[in-house]
């Protein structure tokens, strides 16, 4: 619902600092303007002004562009007919970027479709989210009014095989270089052309998940930014962070740079315009907020992300990490007799984790006022109703004023960068290596320096160089290497 109705009148600080419009009906979404209140501390970050002409100029976009106009029936024509920019492009011809949600987890599925967005600003493209399942109508409330980001499915859209494109699909830009159907010239100030100057084809498919090879990734380079804006459908497939990745294009840099003065509040920034949970989801988070949190003076946040193919659902090792790093750092009330700053009844813990056990550990550790939401034993695709309780849980551990979370969890990630608050972070084997760990890591945890989420795969080509960069984490003074995962990087 995007009612045009006035709206009640709206706080700065309901507003996030001019980050969102006013011309929504509050009742349509009740979490866009009722988040904020959720937020004990003063706002550490406000958006900068050009951030909020940016998302005021987006907005307008995404209305004149959306479906059901008529830039929009004529986009679609030029997939069904297979022409790109031949139809001589109009001055209100519209570019989009699809965002191909698939089978992640929740988490993978949220900060790829930030990175979309941010992306969809940066180059004017309407954003438009095909969804997994139906998850995202049911997951989340319209973010730009008056028209929709779902893209219409079913018979209408040409394509029908969106799901389906991977690393091997011949529509891809990797593909497409290996083809050479993009032409290189040689030479130090060679430029790239399509083939036989031919016009760009109607769409490009853009392999950005874990999985994108050298030549996906060439999508980082000036050369490959800009051959895609000719480019009527821009089509992605990521379950990655790829924000950091876009500073480091020389031509998209300075418009990021002028939209986010502070490069450690740039998911933050985005995340709180973008996400807001579907009324459903909403109420779950609200009713459980006041039935077990809202009493609390001070609400620690413990995220507790154990794979199966690492180590069995339950493990002592976790569980001694977690509790190792709490006493180090005074984030819960020893039963020692050390403690934060905060009584314990003025104290409450939430606990996130597929399993109960942690849970009932450290409610034994601590005394009472300890809690957790779910325990949903196993991840699940496609499962709207579990999602949804992953989707509350995020932003349940979001109003906590301090927050121990999983290393190289995105679950974790979204909580934090909704937060804005930087983590204790512990750290932990990627899941693809077979032997658990044996022994609690030392130190079991850190305070790290951002709030940002990791981007873990970027591209250590260097275009501009035309070699790997000595450093990717050297390269600018905001962009530095993961503390969580070595060979990503993070905004500071
Ligand atoms: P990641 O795998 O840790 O990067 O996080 P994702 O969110 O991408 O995938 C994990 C999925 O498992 C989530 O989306 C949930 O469906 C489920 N899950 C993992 N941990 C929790 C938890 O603490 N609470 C709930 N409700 N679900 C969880």
């Amino acid at each position: 619902g995007s009612e045009n109705a006035t709206p009640a009148n709206l706080t700065d600080d309901q507003l996030l600092g001019g980050l969102l419009t006013a011309a929504f009906s509050p009742q349509s979404c009740r979490s866009r303007y009722e988040f904020a209140g959720y937020h004990k501390r003063k706002p550490a970050h406000t958006p900068s002004p050009y951030l909020v002409a940016k998302l005021r100029k987006h907005e307008a976009l995404q209305k004149r562009c959306g479906p059901g106009t008529a830039p929009y029936e004529k986009a679609l024509r030029q997939l069904k007919f297979g022409d790109g920019a031949a139809a001589a492009a109009g001055d209100d011809d519209c570019r989009y970027l699809v965002s191909i949600s698939y089978n992640r987890g929740l988490g993978n599925r949220i900060i790829a479709i930030v990175s979309a967005f941010l992306y969809a600003v940066l180059t004017e493209r309407a954003l438009l989210v095909a969804p997994y399942n139906g998850d995202v109508a049911a997951l989340f409330c319209e973010p730009f009014p008056a028209t929709t980001w779902l893209l219409p499915d079913g018979r209408r859209f040409p394509l029908r095989h969106l799901p389906d494109l991977n690393g091997k699909s011949k529509e891809s830009l990797g593909a497409l270089l290996k083809n050479n159907v993009i032409s290189v010239a040689a030479g130090v100030n060679g430029t790239s052309s399509w083939s036989g100057g031919r016009p760009p084809p109607p769409y490009v498919y853009l392999h950005l998940d874990g999985g994108a090879d050298y030549h996906d990734k060439l999508f980082y380079c000036d050369e490959q930014q800009r051959l895609l804006r000719g480019v009527p459908w821009l089509l992605m497939k990521t379950d990655s962070y790829l924000v950091p990745g876009l500073f480091l294009v020389p031509s998209l840099r300075g418009e990021l740079e002028r939209m986010f003065p502070e490069k450690d509040a740039v998911f933050h920034h985005l995340s709180r315009y973008l996400l807001h949970p579907a009324n459903a989801v909403w109420h779950a988070i609200t009713a459980y907020h006041s039935d077990h949190l809202a009493g609390a003076g001070h609400l620690v946040g413990i995220q507790i992300r154990v794979y199966h193919k690492e180590t069995p659902p339950v493990s002592q090792v976790a569980l001694d990490q977690v509790l190792s790093c709490a006493r180090r750092e005074k984030l819960l009330p020893a039963s020692s007799g050390t403690m934060t700053n905060t009584s314990s009844s003025d104290q409450a813990v939430l606990v996130t984790s597929l399993s109960s056990w942690y849970y009932e550990k450290i409610r034994d550790e601590v005394g009472g006022g300890v809690h957790q939401p779910s325990h949903e034993g196993l991840q699940r695709m496609g499962d709207t109703a579990h999602d949804m309780r992953a989707l509350s849980e995020m932003f349940l551990l979001s109003t906590c004023d301090a927050l121990l979370t999983t290393g190289f969890s995105t679950f974790g990630y979204v909580a934090q960068g909704l937060a804005g608050v930087r983590p204790w972070i512990m750290p932990r084997r990627p899941w693809w290596e077979k032997e658990a760990a044996t022994v609690v890591p030392d130190p079991p945890c850190a305070r790290v320096a951002t709030p940002e989420p990791c981007f873990h795969s970027p591209s250590y080509y260097d275009c501009a160089a035309r070699r790997n960069y000595d450093d990717i984490g050297k390269e600018l003074p905001y962009v530095r290497r993961c503390e969580d995962v070595s060979w990503g990087i993070q905004l500071v």
